[in-house]
């Protein structure tokens, strides 16, 4: 049995992977793999429309609020936000609490001046500011709720008259927010709502139409709104992948239930890390990750055996990134508790045969 606590691409739920796997055979019966349909017949414009349509209810979106299925990774809206957004005169503030944010300020420098708030940087990001404030010219705010390599998260959302944007990709769907708070919403789908390929945009579409440069066609929101996701050919397989994540998240009783099990998961973990003789770790207490658990060990040198130990008792993908060094346990919605509880046990034996 294997544990996957990769941090993306990472886990999704077990009938997914089947569900997909049938779909690539032959799709609904249809005698056609889904990989060999075309986007525009009625059998594809039905799943877009169903993702599309549970995104909304799942995240509880007003009539502004648009829901899109875009190409790329996150980092194309690194410059896809600042592109629709920014003049070369405007100004935007930026939080700088990771790796992902500060890349998202350098492609949004591209476009116009960038004032970054605040930031963690000193202390190798290992806390979430809460001392900074954002001119009221700004066009907009940009923080990323989750910050995945160093396992720091938003836990309440800065109130700001400022629109709002964030990047949610190792958050998203992942607990309850007032998602109609925001003016702009991104995620790369890898990391807790499907696989690699796609990128799911929230957007409130009074933000959009204010900028004076003109906008590659394929780039601009406003079209891919006005042509229901389907402006080109969308990255389909990936868009039905998100789906069926969709429906079995909607099973699970949604984003609430699911925000409760992420918590007690959570919890098991970090009461097992300052519980342990062996183990701490660097994030701030009040900021830690509820998706992406960073620890280390005390002695260094107890790395390698502890790694080799769960690895070879089926824990996979608990390195943690090259910049943060020590572990990383990823908890995305799909992976069960049970994992969760059969870590810490390891944690445990492992303490045992080594105080
Ligand atoms: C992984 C990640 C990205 C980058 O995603 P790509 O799809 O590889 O471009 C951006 N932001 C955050 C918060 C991430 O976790």
């Amino acid at each position: 049995m294997i544990h996957n606590f990769n941090a993306g691409p990472s886990i999704l739920p077990k009938e997914v992977f089947e569900q997909s796997a049938q779909a690539v055979l032959n799709y609904n019966n249809s005698g056609l793999s889904i990989l060999e349909m075309g986007h525009r017949t009625p059998e594809f414009t039905e799943i877009m429309e169903e993702a599309r349509g549970l995104v909304r209810e799942l995240m509880h979106l007003d009539n502004d609020h648009q829901v899109l299925f875009l190409h790329g990774g996150a980092s194309t809206q690194f410059m896809q936000v600042p592109m629709n957004l920014l003049d070369p005169k405007d100004t935007a503030a930026y939080a700088d609490t990771g790796v992902w944010s500060s890349k998202a300020i350098k492609e949004a420098k591209l476009f116009g001046k960038i004032d970054v708030v605040c930031s963690s940087k000193e202390k190798n990001y290992s806390f979430i500011p809460n001392d900074f404030a954002v001119p009221n010219d700004a066009k907009y705010f940009h923080i990323t709720t989750n910050n995945t390599i160093y396992g720091t998260q938003w836990q309440s959302i800065p109130k700001t008259s400022n629109v709002l944007i964030a990047d949610m990709s190792s958050d998203i769907l992942s607990r309850e927010l007032n998602f109609n708070d925001f003016g702009l919403i991104y995620a790369g789908a890898q990391k807790n709502m499907g696989p690699a390929g796609v990128n799911l945009l929230v957007v409130n579409q009074n933000i959009l139409g204010k900028v004076k440069h003109p906008i590659p066609t394929i780039m601009d929101y406003r079209n891919h709104i006005a042509e229901g996701s389907m402006l080109n050919t969308p990255p389909v397989f990936a868009v039905y992948v998100c789906l069926l994540t969709l429906r079995w998240l909607k099973a699970q009783g949604g984003v609430a239930a699911i925000e409760k099990l992420n918590q007690q998961k959570a919890a098991l973990l970090y009461n097992e890390i300052d519980a342990n003789e062996l183990f701490t770790t660097n994030v701030v207490k009040e900021d830690r990750s509820k998706m992406n658990v960073c620890f280390v060990m005390k002695d260094p040198a107890l790395e390698k055996p502890f790694y080799d130990y769960v690895k070879s008792n089926g824990v996979i993908g608990i390195k943690g990134h090259r910049l943060s060094g020590g572990f990383r346990a990823s908890l995305y919605n799909a992976l069960p508790i049970s994992s969760v509880s059969y870590l810490v046990e390891l944690m445990r034996e492992f303490q045992q045969s080594h105080v």
